[in-house]
């Protein structure tokens, strides 16, 4: 047996037991800890989320999510289920579009202005930027 696997069903029993949970105790009816804490749970736990969604950057879809709470003034009771759900949301886009994607431009996470763009016709290539000293992921896809 690999590790991928025993990962993978790490993963799973995490999720089942996670349902149990709810099940029992319901978010709804639960005593949250604070946004920051629920943030920081979240940071502590990026390795996990990134196995979870391989064909995502988990690091740079959490800035964005809480670009996107502040930017629209929203607060959330779970933070936790709020990220799963916009993880879920963003490696759908990704995989629905494959199919009709002609070229993937990969760029820096944050570019400055010596930063270039790469068109690719693949979808998993390490691309590095050597003034950020860093892997440039898909920002974004040209399609048909
Ligand atoms: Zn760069």
């Amino acid at each position: 047996m690999t590790k991928s696997i025993d990962i993978e069903k790490l993963l799973q029993r995490v999720e089942s037991l996670e349902k149990r949970v709810e099940k029992l105790d319901p978010t709804s009816k639960r005593q949250l800890p604070s946004k920051e804490k629920q943030i920081k749970n979240i940071k502590d736990e990026i390795e996990i989320w990134s196995k979870k969604f391989p064909s995502i950057d988990v690091e740079f879809e959490l800035i964005k999510m809480l670009d996107w709470l502040k930017a629209n003034n929203k607060r959330k009771k779970d933070y936790k289920a709020f990220f799963r759900n916009w993880l879920r949301k963003s490696s759908n886009s990704i995989e629905q579009s494959v199919e009709d994607v002609l070229k993937y431009v990969y760029g820096c996470t944050k570019p400055s202005k010596n930063c270039t763009n790469n068109e690719s016709d693949y979808k998993d290539m390490y691309i590095f930027c050597e003034k950020c000293k860093a892997q440039k992921t898909i920002v974004k896809t040209i399609k048909n």
